[in-house]
């Protein structure tokens, strides 16, 4: 076996940015072109994608033309979940996607910034945009979880390149965790794409700062990062099956995000006590009352996507078990959806936030 199968991975040719978000530089202007040609065509098949790329990218951008493969342009996105690809092979902008556009077009690259940093830390190994890999894990969570706990003393260029590519187990940062030694984490020094690639299009965009030979959280969205890595736990940088991710986010939710239980019996109050989606649904009676339960209608793993406050009252509704059952597991949650936003219609259209929206939300609902 390979070792490249079990070492951090970096998806298609080049950087994905390499200037500050706003400026015109050549990955950037590229990236940007791509994103754009998937939002015009809505949905393209692989095929087409292929075809048509290189002409739009020479009529649209300052790409020349070279020996990149048309799978280069867009796997790095895929790398970021800016877009997705199903298994028919359509191409289209996910929820994040759409919105790091519209930010980027309002000139907002702040907002911008913080849309990557959400998308790096959804990013995990094994990656529909990388090759056949072997690991288990959430490249970036680990990333910022080490910038955090070294502070100001930074991590070296030298650890970045031979050892946090290499990493593969809880077992090496609990060991790091414990002793401030990396000795668990082995050194190879072959070269590697992750670190010329991912990590140094960080620092060109601004996400990550060096000084010397050293790298940092940049000032700006330091606190953005700690309130994402500070409370969690290491558990959350790795998993073990694949089928249990949903229910990961949650717990990583639950670790980033307090939550009032106050709200939820002010919302149960408020409803009566009964199913927001039929009054008919009667349960059980639970200290004197109908036995309902609490909902987030955005749900609170998005909080990392949006400014407003998601623990918020307007945001809860009051379901019989079955019901919220459904919203969680339902194949098919549209009419249920429809019926929720409506009744928070107000905190919904106060928050800019569509049924089409939501309803992408609930693509994994944890
Ligand atoms: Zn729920
Ligand atoms: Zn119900």
């Amino acid at each position: 076996m390979k070792t490249s199968y079990y070492r951090w991975q970096a998806p298609g040719n080049g950087k994905i940015f390499d200037a500050p978000l706003g400026e015109a530089s050549y990955m950037n202007t590229r990236t940007l072109s791509v994103l754009h040609f998937i939002q015009e065509k809505k949905r393209v098949s692989q095929a087409e994608f292929e075809r048509e790329i290189k002409a739009y990218l020479e009529k649209n951008s300052e790409y020349e033309n070279n020996n990149s493969t048309p799978a280069h342009f867009y796997r790095p996105l895929l790398f970021l979940g800016f877009i997705k690809m199903s298994e028919s092979k359509l191409i289209e902008l996910t929820l994040e996607g759409d919105k790091f556009l519209y930010f980027y077009e309002q000139k907002n690259y702040l907002k911008c910034k913080k849309y990557i940093l959400n998308q790096l830390d959804n990013t995990k190994y094994p990656n529909i945009a990388t090759k056949d890999i072997k690991l288990q894990l959430f490249p970036f969570r680990i990333l910022f979880k080490i910038l955090l706990q070294e502070g100001s003393r930074g991590v070296s260029k030298e650890f970045l390149k031979e050892q946090l590519v290499y990493i593969k187990e809880s077992d090496e940062l609990l060991h790091y965790a414990a002793t401030k030694e990396l000795s668990k984490i082995e050194v190879h020094t072959e070269y590697d794409k992750f670190y010329t690639w991912v990590v140094n299009s960080l620092v060109n965009i601004g996400i990550l700062k060096t000084i010397q030979n050293y790298y940092f959280i940049a000032d700006d969205i330091e606190e953005e990062v700690k309130r994402l890595y500070e409370n969690l736990s290491y558990e959350s940088l790795f998993f073990s099956d694949e089928s249990l991710l949903c229910q990961l986010d949650g717990k990583t939710a639950h670790e980033r995000y307090k939550r009032d239980a106050r709200l939820i019996s002010e919302a149960k109050r408020r409803d009566a006590y009964s199913c927001v989606i039929s009054k008919e649904h009667k349960t059980f009676l639970s200290k004197g009352e109908n036995y309902v339960e609490g909902h987030h209608v955005v749900p609170m793993f998005q909080q990392k996507n949006y400014s407003f406050e998601l623990d918020d009252v307007r945001n809860i509704v009051s379901l019989c078990p079955t019901c919220h059952r459904e919203m969680h597991s339902g194949d098919d949650k549209r009419d249920i959806l429809l019926k929720v936003y409506s009744i928070n219609e107000e905190y919904m259209k106060e928050n800019s936030v569509t049924l089409n929206e939501l309803e992408k939300m609930y693509f994994c609902i944890r």
